[in-house]
């Protein structure tokens, strides 16, 4: 009997491998071992151990077991699943799950430890730190600070053999949550949501629930009650909560920590790989027990997973859209079916996709539908720019700006939202034309003044912005058309030069702990005016703020594609939303050319309601999701003719089948990015077709060259 091992290993291959389990190594599915790919050594993950007669052709051993903690079985049930939804290869999806495994392990500590042999010399300083050092081992800076006295004498004592240096691996520090501390007083419709959701985890299994509330209803403080209600029922258990962004993590784990008195586990991709590695392994041990992350924690190796928590569900962030592509709170919803877990989609604007699950009646839908305590929703209103334009050259309107002279004079802030980084998003050549375009990409140049660059926001080409244009070699013949936030900025400080602005985008702001403080000086009242694009305008609570201004409301429906009402809904209620938070009535004034656009009319009305029933309306004539499945197939390639061909060769390998159309190839809009050629092909598909097997079917028909990359994109956000 030989026993054989199937390991999938993280790369894009279309299945796991055999290989023989040596003779004395014990192995269990979920255990991370080294196997031979070729000539190299890779990590794989065991999906199976099975013994068989006699090996019909020689396998490769297995070389070696990690002492990494095993995948649950979930986790691997999770992987597989995901893949065959994204219809990609499983090692794919394998990869995101051990991205805590394999990062490079925490350094180990520096620690002072008495060795027992008295000094050559003893004095009252010198006792002091032998007293400390024989109590906790600290390293030695931290020793001397503890003492009470200099380094020089925590040295000396070294020199002496008194005490030795040693290292020390850092233990994995996740504190149990305290389950008696109380959490914030409910006010009654908050009690009544979060005592829903008690009763539904008390149910157990598999059970969803939309937790829809406006802006400022408090969803955080009863989704932190079911997260408690959880943990209380079993002793165990572990909560994930997801967020769209990671400039929001923060809050939430703050949140968290003053709730439970333990702070949870941060993942996401600003985590440096010895913190990841340590979540990780405490996660696969059951030591972490709530986790607050991104997307990408969904793949963690949890053991207790009962409560799954997605925050501002409806965030288009949630979709990953390289590499493994994925609709990140769609996956959940399938880890929670794996688990046998509870799930809450929380958000003021719920996706159409959560709401029609939510009207059928497959999850719990809680509203909350007043602000908590005595705060009002803001008044929205439209400013038409046919009737009051803003003057030549410039983008703010009359009324908009007398709105903002209003504010500063009573001491409170505005928020300018323009969801456009940079200072002007074309820059034209009078002379010729002729758009600057980034040079491998079908991409016009952004303009940043800060760094006096020309910017590709597809791409992250940038070049210094030529004095000349380089088409045409005219001399200062370049202008910048269009506002961007640095724009505006300027504009606002010709306006009101008295004002304390500020700029926050991801270009302005750098890194985390630039961005926070930023938001906490705005949440002091230390700026006037803030102008943002969506990273600030996301979460936060600004109590000063009471008046928001939309500088181009019409800015996300001009992509027209299949959600492109949906989400300029969404993303300018939430903007409107952040406005009069306190006792302070807010204001949202919104930029339109369009005010009769039946977005712009819900906003005004705040008629959530009318605005996803014409919404569903639409969908529904139109077998459109939720009421139907897209999936986009996008070849590239850096050779035309080979692309044109396999292009060719794909069409004619459609499989037949009922319920479905396929639509191209066309060339992308985005026909060209960093130099390799794009194509695309569209599928719709009835929600009762197995549009999955459709996909893997089709693409196994027609293998591309190597030259050219196939993407499948199932459910995708981005047209382009
Ligand atoms: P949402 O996420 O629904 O927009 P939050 O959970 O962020 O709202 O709550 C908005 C504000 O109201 C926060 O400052 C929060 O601390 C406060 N708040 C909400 N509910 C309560 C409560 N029951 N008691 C005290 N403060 C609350």
């Amino acid at each position: 009997m030989t026993r054989v091992a199937q390991v999938l290993i993280p790369m894009p291959l279309p299945e796991a491998f055999d290989y023989e389990a040596p003779e004395g190594m014990a192995l269990e599915p979920g255990d991370l071992v080294a196997v031979p790919l070729g000539p190299r050594q890779i990590a794989g993950a065991v999906l199976s151990v099975r013994e068989v007669p006699g090996l019909n052709r020689p396998l490769k051993p297995v070389l070696g077991r990690y002492d990494e903690p095993r995948l649950p079985p979930t986790t691997l049930e999770f992987v597989q699943w995901a893949a065959r939804y994204a219809v990609d290869a499983p090692g794919m999806a394998l990869g995101i799950a051990l991205r805590g495994a394999r990062a490079a392990r925490p350094k180990p500590e520096k620690v002072v430890v008495v060795t027992g042999q008295p000094p050559a010399r003893m004095t009252p300083a010198r006792e002091k730190v032998l007293a400390t050092a024989a109590d906790e081992a600290l390293a030695p800076a931290a020793l001397a600070a503890k003492a009470g006295v200099s380094s020089g004498v925590v040295k000396g004592l070294i020199d002496d053999g008194a005490l030795a240096i040693e290292l020390r691996e850092v233990p994995l520090a996740f504190d149990p949550p305290d389950l008696s501390r109380p959490g914030a007083v409910l006010n009654d419709s908050q009690a009544a949501a979060a005592a829903a959701l008690t009763s539904m985890l008390a149910e157990g299994g598999f059970q969803a629930a939309l937790l829809d509330g406006i802006t400022g209803s408090g969803k955080t403080e009863v989704y932190l009650e079911a997260a408690a209600a959880a943990m209380a029922a079993d002793p165990q258990a572990q909560v994930l909560v997801l967020l769209p962004e990671i400039a929001l993590t923060q809050k939430v784990i703050e949140r968290f920590t003053q709730r439970f008195g333990a702070e949870p586990g941060e993942w996401h991709s600003a985590v440096t790989p010895p913190r990841r590695r340590r979540v990780w392994e405490a996660v696969a041990t059951g030591q972490c027990r709530i986790v607050v992350g991104a997307r990408s924690a969904l793949f963690l190796p949890f053991p207790h997973l009962k409560l799954i928590i997605v925050d501002e569900e409806h965030d288009g962030s949630y979709k990953q859209e390289d590499g493994f592509v994925y609709q990140g709170r769609d996956l959940a919803v399938a880890r929670a079916k794996i688990e046998g877990a509870g799930i809450i989609l929380s958000s003021a604007t719920p996706s159409l996709e959560t709401l029609f699950n939510a009207e059928a009646g497959r999850y719990r839908w809680l509203r909350l539908r007043a602000r908590h305590g005595s705060a009002v929703l803001p008044e929205v209103e439209l400013i038409d720019m046919r009737e009051t334009p803003p003057e030549q050259g410039r983008w703010l309107s009359p009324p908009l700006v007398k709105a903002m002279g209003e504010t500063l004079a009573r001491g409170e802030q505005t928020l300018l939202f323009l969801n456009r980084r940079g200072y002007a998003p074309v820059v034209l050549c009078k002379a010729c034309g002729e758009r600057l375009c980034s040079p491998d990409s079908q991409s016009w140049l952004v303009e940043h003044r800060y760094t006096g660059r020309l910017v590709c926001h597809l791409t992250g080409f940038s070049m210094a912005k030529p004095a000349a244009c380089p088409h045409c070699g005219a001399k200062d013949s370049l202008v910048s058309i269009g506002p961007g936030v640095e724009r505006v900025e300027e504009e606002a400080r010709s306006l009101f030069p008295e004002a304390r602005i500020a700029v926050f985008s991801s270009d302005t702001v750098f890194g985390a702990s630039e961005a926070r403080e930023l938001i906490e000086r705005m949440e002091r009242g230390e700026i006037d005016i803030m102008v943002a694009t969506q990273a600030a305008a996301k979460g936060h609570n600004f109590p000063g703020l009471t008046l928001v201004g939309v500088v181009d409301a019409d800015l996300s429906l001009r992509g027209g594609d299949l959600r492109a009402g949906e989400r300029t809904y969404q993303l300018l209620a939430q903007v409107a939303g952040r406005a009069g938070r306190a006792d302070r009535p807010g204001r949202a004034l919104l930029q339109t050319w369009a005010p009769e656009h039946g977005v712009m009319q819900a906003l005004k009305a705040q008629d959530r309601d009318a605005f996803v029933e014409a919404e569903m309306g639409e969908r529904e004539a139109a077998g459109l999701p939720p009421f139907g499945r897209l999936a986009s197939i996008i070849l590239t390639g850096t050779n035309p003719e080979a692309l044109e061909t396999y292009a060719r060769a794909l069409a004619a390998a459609v499989p037949n089948a009922e319920g479905l159309e396929v639509y191209g190839p066309a060339d992308a809009p985005l026909a060209l990015i960093r130099g390799r050629r794009r194509k695309r092909f569209l599928v719709r598909a009835d929600r009762t077709v197995d549009l999955q097997a459709f996909l893997a079917t089709w693409r196994a028909r027609a293998r591309p060259p190597s030259s050219v990359r196939v993407t499948v994109d199932v459910d995708p956000y981005s047209f382009l």
